[in-house]
């Protein structure tokens, strides 16, 4: 490795690095980003999307947006616009225009043409049930379908016929002529087109038949000069076909393809197949859910695109694979939310708290810091009133040991406010706390009492003077580490019924009245929490948690 390969990001970096001091490489970099529009994008996008357009970057080259679209009756125009979305909002730009795999569909076709004539594919008419017999297995070679050798002029004459419409569904194929007996089984005459009688959403009704990802992916990399074609493991083992392709027709360029290994986070689930199931089968909201980890409901939830990227980024890339922890990146949402969230004080499950000794007509203005480690994001006034909420969990009347919080007889200063100590609990014909009446301190705004001690400190807002709001608490979606490892069951089975909490009429400070759609915020000792603007009423804020100020889940939960 040379000196300057040690600073690479990641070993495709480094690779990248070598290549060019030896010669390999030379000319531009160019990668891409080739989602299947077929769901929405996941966190474990966001890591080929950051690995694509972060080695673009590193090598000052160019990254393209390319929907890999060969399987129209799973693709939509919903799934092209909001993949689009998720990368700008990642912070990405793609070079030139969005592209299609089915833009190349003519090329490919001629491509496929070019081999027939090599006499390095045929039409198969096996059905699919032969073709699985004759393939063979892992331990045993496959057999040669008896259309094997079909000559050149029968094949090139079907294979037109089954693009003019001549045949049903999956009536016959066109299959690379490569080994039946390769350990590789990708190398026994895979398939490289079928007949699929679909309308596309690029395309129209154009084509009948459609191109095989293994035979789609190399020939448009190589029609848009891709010079590093980037993917997961699970290709590693379809990279001689890659090659046998490009070997064998005679493409505009020559891309290589190198594999990482995927991302899988605990908790959850990293496959648009399985998170489709979550969207049809209505267990969550859509696919903008904030318990989704999809980037859009990452986005509804609160997290910004500089924790993602910064998540990404502290994971790395390598070929080991492996489970990353979810705390990982709220690690990253925390760290990035600390610096930047203003403070406010919400309270969530509010209880009543009058100052017998503060006078009914009285009120003032205290000024809080909006950030405690940031002046310059200025300060914001909350208004102290006779009445105030604070939250029920903030007070029990036999407290615990080392309680620091409110009790009866006890005193607790008010965040940015007084000290009050706790005189009568007032009830309900039923018996449930409804009130308590306290007694403020005059003496204490800014300094401490004297003669005793505060036993904690604890949020409030004025219960004249505050805003009414809706809380949604989330928690992670499954109770089970690897939801979808179970092997009998299914990965629904795992799912945490509390992974929503829905408080209605909190109360959030005034200078939230107005809150800002763009910007999270602290409540504090509550956590972060980030508008949901498209389930607020007006003069109704919905605020969706982001997460927790601390992890608090392994510990509450084992
Ligand atoms: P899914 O199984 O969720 O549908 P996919 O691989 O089929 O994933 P594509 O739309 O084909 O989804 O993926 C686009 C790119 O993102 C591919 O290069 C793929 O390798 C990469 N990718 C998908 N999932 C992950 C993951 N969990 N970690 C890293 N990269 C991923
Ligand atoms: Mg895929």
């Amino acid at each position: 490795m040379s000196a300057d390969s040690k600073k690479a990001h990641n070993f495709i970096e480094s690779l990248i690095k070598d290549e060019i001091s030896s010669g390999k490489h030379a000319g531009k970099v160019v990668t891409r980003f080739p989602p299947e529009p077929n769901g929405y994008l996941h966190i474990g996008h966001a890591k080929s999307i950051c690995l694509n357009f972060g080695i673009a970057e590193t090598f000052q080259g160019e990254c393209n947006l390319r929907f890999d679209d060969t399987n129209p009756e799973k693709e939509s125009q919903e799934y092209i616009d909001a993949i689009r979305e998720d990368v700008q909002w990642l912070g990405y730009e793609w070079a030139g225009d969005i592209r299609f795999a089915s833009d190349y569909f003519d090329a490919i076709y001629d491509f496929a043409e070019e081999l027939i004539e090599k006499g390095k594919a045929y039409v198969c008419s096996l059905n699919a049930e032969q073709m699985a017999e004759y393939r063979g297995s892992l331990t045993e070679p496959g057999r040669n379908s008896p259309d094997r050798d079909r000559p050149i002029e029968d094949n090139l004459q079907l294979f037109r016929d089954m693009r003019a419409g001549k045949y049903a569904n999956g009536e016959l194929v066109l299959r690379a002529k490569i080994d039946m007996a390769s350990p590789n089984i990708n190398l026994r005459d895979p398939i490289l087109y079928r007949i699929r009688y679909a309308d596309h959403h690029q395309t129209g009704d154009k084509w009948c038949i459609y191109p095989m990802y293994d035979f789609t992916h190399p020939i448009s990399d190589a029609m848009e000069g891709i010079t590093h074609s980037l993917c997961t493991l699970e290709f590693e083992d379809h990279r001689p076909l890659y090659d046998w392709v490009l070997d064998n027709i005679t493409p505009p360029a020559r891309p290589r393809q190198t594999e990482f290994a995927r991302l899988n986070l605990n908790y959850t689930i990293t496959s648009k197949r399985k998170l489709k199931r979550l969207v049809d089968e209505g267990v969550v909201e859509g696919w903008n859910d904030p318990r989704m980890p999809t980037v859009s409901g990452m986005r509804r939830r609160g997290y910004t695109p500089e924790s993602i990227r910064a998540f990404c980024d502290m994971i790395g890339v390598n070929k080991a694979g492996g489970t990353v922890d979810v705390g990982m990146l709220e690690f990253a949402i925390r760290e990035d939310l600390n610096a930047r969230a203003p403070r406010a004080m919400c309270v969530m499950r509010p209880l009543k708290v009058t100052l017998t000794n503060y006078p009914e007509d009285q009120a003032e203005t205290l000024t809080l810091p909006v950030h405690p480690q940031n002046e310059a994001m200025g300060t914001r006034e909350v208004p102290w009133t006779r009445t105030l909420y604070i939250d029920r969990e903030d007070f029990v009347e036999e407290p615990p040991r080392k309680w620091k919080r409110l009790a009866p007889d006890q005193a607790v200063r008010l965040r940015g406010g007084y000290v009050m100590t706790c005189r009568e609990v007032v009830r309900d014909s039923e018996g449930n706390i409804v009130e308590l009446k306290c007694e403020y301190d005059p003496n204490t705004l800014g300094v401490n009492p004297e003669g005793y001690k505060p036993n904690g400190v604890i949020h409030w807002v004025s219960a004249s003077d505050s805003v009414e709001v809706d809380i949604n608490l989330y928690d992670r979606l499954f109770n089970h580490e690897s939801p979808d490892s179970d092997k009998e069951g299914d990965f629904l089975d795992h799912l945490n019924p509390d992974s929503l909490v829905r408080l209605t009429g909190a109360r959030v400070e005034k200078s939230l009245a107005q809150p800002r759609n763009d910007l999270p915020y602290q409540f504090e000792r509550e956590g972060y929490f980030f508008l949901d603007a498209g389930a607020s009423e007006p003069g109704r804020p919905v605020f969706n948690r982001t997460v927790t100020l601390r992890d608090s889940w392994a510990k509450a939960k084992n």
